[in-house]
């Protein structure tokens, strides 16, 4: 039964069985109204109300500024790799555009000729567009990759490679002092927590802090396997996006918070004809910040029912944790302290793969390495012992194998010393 299972598995992950539970109920009768969510219009008063009130509590959980826009959208944490660079290098070329038309003195509102605009922007653009990704693990990497098929690695800049400072293997977190950061990229892009390999950076980066002046960083996270797991500084961040499906809800809606300084009517974005005319990529209008801030995420259709399960889960987070992020911050700190306590007990059965000041604490990765006879034999027969107690989805990536423990916020204390007593009382048994 599902009482009997502690499901580890890396995403989509465990919910709540309360919030299915009315979930479930409202799928087939939502509110009395005969009709289950999914089946009611996105365009009703009760979805726009489901919507609204989603938002606030996010914001509300996260404290949130007001200068930020909480946005619902679809294709994933994947397509939000997309999705920043089409909308940030616009918002690049048009801050450019903006300060070629200071520099010549046009006044606002005015025009120039287009090909007097066009010859100076293709130059910044030639010369001077980059996008910086910190790779840190696969996802980062996979991110980065996206980026220059779409605007051509010649624009990509890679901030530092975690592989080059742990023998070709992701596990630690470059040191900030090697970063090499370009000048006023369109982005600097981290992943805050790195979901394969178990690596997570503890704190907002020192280099990349506001000091409140125009050149400021424009910073991106992806926070797919870590948000609302810790308190996190947003007005540092210019976006920040996730997937739902790991710590707030089920798969199918992604959320964005960007600020409002990246969208217009502070940025007047380009148009296509002159991306096109530059040779710089345009987006799919779903992809388009504007477009979806502009209708309140309702450009096309959104799962309305994924968008209650997820204001759902938020409500019981609100009601459990008064102190909001914070109590989350507390508990999921506590459980990862027992489970990595119990594996750095017995180093002799299991090595854990990132470093000691990179590990996550939400991708808890390890190799089990107790038995004479393999690192295969070992993790075989660790998953068969876990499963037989109902302790389940450990098996690690299949990218990299051996262990995960993902220790996502719907994981209870119980569940977490549970698995710390298993992993215990294996390395306890014969070798
Ligand atoms: N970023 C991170 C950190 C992830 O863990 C994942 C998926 N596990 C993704 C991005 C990709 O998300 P999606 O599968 O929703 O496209």
């Amino acid at each position: 039964t599902r009482e009997q299972i502690t499901y580890f598995g890396a995403g989509p992950a465990l919910l709540p069985s309360t919030v299915l539970e009315t979930a479930a109920e409202a799928l087939v009768n939502y509110n009395n109204t005969g009709l289950g969510l999914a089946e009611h219009s996105h365009r009703s008063e009760l979805a726009t109300n489901i919507l609204n009130e989603t938002k606030t509590d996010l914001a509300k959980y996260l404290d949130v500024p007001d200068d930020y826009e909480i946005l619902f959208m679809q294709g994933g944490g994947s397509g939000e790799f997309s999705a920043t660079v089409y909308n940030l290098v616009n918002v690049w070329v048009a801050r450019r555009k903006q300060k070629i038309l200071k520099e010549l003195n046009i006044p606002e509102g005015k025009e120039i000729p287009e090909d007097v605009l066009l010859k100076e922007l293709q130059k910044a653009v030639d010369e001077e567009l980059k996008v910086d990704y910190l790779v840190t693990g696969s996802w980062s990497l996979k991110a980065s990759q996206e980026a220059a098929r779409l605007i051509g690695p010649e624009h990509v800049n890679i901030v530092a490679d975690a592989r080059k400072v742990n023998d070709g293997k992701f596990g630690k977190i470059p040191e900030e002092s090697t970063w090499k950061l370009s000048k006023n990229p369109a982005m600097v892009y981290y992943c805050d927590n790195e979901t394969v390999d178990g690596v997570e950076i503890s704190g907002f980066p020192e280099v990349l802090k506001p000091t409140g002046g125009e050149d400021d960083p424009i910073v991106v996270a992806d926070m797919s396997s870590n948000i609302l797991s810790r308190r996190i500084p947003v007005k540092n961040f210019s976006l920040i996006f996730f997937g739902a499906q790991k710590n707030l809800g089920s798969t199918g809606i992604t959320v964005v918070i960007i600020k409002k300084s990246l969208l217009p009517p502070a940025v007047a974005t380009l148009a296509p004809t002159l991306l096109r005319k530059l040779g710089l990529p345009i987006g799919p209008i779903v992809f388009s910040y504007e477009t979806i801030a502009k209708n309140n995420s309702l450009y096309n259709t959104l799962s309305i029912f994924d968008v209650y399960i997820a204001g759902q889960v938020l409500k019981k987070l609100l009601q459990t944790f008064p102190d909001k992020v914070d109590g989350q911050q507390k508990l999921a700190d506590q459980k990862a302290k027992l489970i990595y306590a119990a594996l750095d007990k017995y180093p002799e059965s299991y090595k854990i793969v990132p470093d000691k000041n990179a590990r996550s604490r939400m991708n808890i990765c390890f190799r089990v390495t107790h038995l004479a006879s393999g690192i295969d034999e070992s993790e075989r027969t660790f998953l068969k012992g876990a499963t037989d107690q109902g302790l389940t989805g450990l098996k690690g990536h299949r990218s990299v194998g051996g262990i995960r423990a993902s220790n996502y916020n719907s994981i209870s204390l119980e569940g977490a010393e549970k698995l710390a007593k298993y992993i215990e009382e294996y390395a306890q048994g014969p070798k």
